[in-house]
């Protein structure tokens, strides 16, 4: 498994290479965001952990590069303790998850294994109510003419609710099938993924009952 390193604090840099291949990965590490944007054009990865702050592009910038050219790449983001709007902002254009510094070798490889096995899905019919339909092997939800591929999570919350057209899911029942157990999850990550779906796709495309919870439209 082949993994694209972008970090250009050459400590950090130095120890995840070195943890990754340890771990048996494959490791290809770049220290600039303009580099990480011309190997990822032409060459495969099964993922790529993003550190931020880089010289040429920001990671923010590579990010948003990467998914308005339609590339799916699971996408990893490195970001400081405080950078929560770094992360809200880096999931919101398409990243998968985020490693908060100074992280645990261990995590990272976790979350890298969650990310790659997401990725890989498994095979089966479109999910669909008529307006909202949802391709689990490409990730690709289309309401009405508009299309769009969702990152993992935000697949998993609109498969959770197309499974069940017309049914009202809670926070927390959402919450139970997006993540994993002893994953920690932020107060408002699943605002968070409703937001970015709606602007993938449109507002009407989930729809809010105040106090609930969400659903989609019963299938017609
Ligand atoms: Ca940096």
């Amino acid at each position: 498994m082949r993994i694209l390193l972008v970090e250009d604090d050459p400590m950090i840099g130095e120890a995840v290479s070195l943890a990754l291949k340890d771990a048996a990965y494959a490791v290809d590490w770049v220290k600039n965001g303009l580099t990480a944007l011309q190997v990822l054009a032409d060459q495969e990865h099964e993922a790529v952990l993003l550190d931020l702050g880089l010289p040429g592009k920001d990671g923010l910038s590579v990010l948003e590069h990467l998914r308005q050219h339609g590339q799916t790449v699971p996408v990893l983001i490195i970001t400081a303790r405080d950078g929560l709007a770094d992360r809200v902002q880096g999931l919101d254009l398409g990243a998968d998850d985020y490693l908060i510094k100074p992280f645990e070798i261990s995590e990272l490889l976790a979350r890298l294994r969650a990310v790659t096995r997401r990725q890989g899905g498994q095979a089966q019919a479109c999910l669909s109510n008529g307006r909202l339909s949802l391709n689990p092997a490409t990730h690709e939800a289309q309401f009405e003419d508009k299309s769009a591929v969702l990152t993992p999570r935000e697949f998993a919350l609109v498969y959770a609710l197309l499974l069940r057209p017309g049914t009202i899911l809670a926070r927390a029942e959402l919450e139970g099938r997006i993540y994993g157990w002893n994953e920690e999850v932020e107060s408002n990550a699943i605002d968070f993924l409703i937001h970015s779906v709606r602007k993938k796709l449109a507002p009407a495309a989930i729809k809010n009952i105040r106090g609930a919870g969400w659903l989609v439209d019963r299938a017609s």
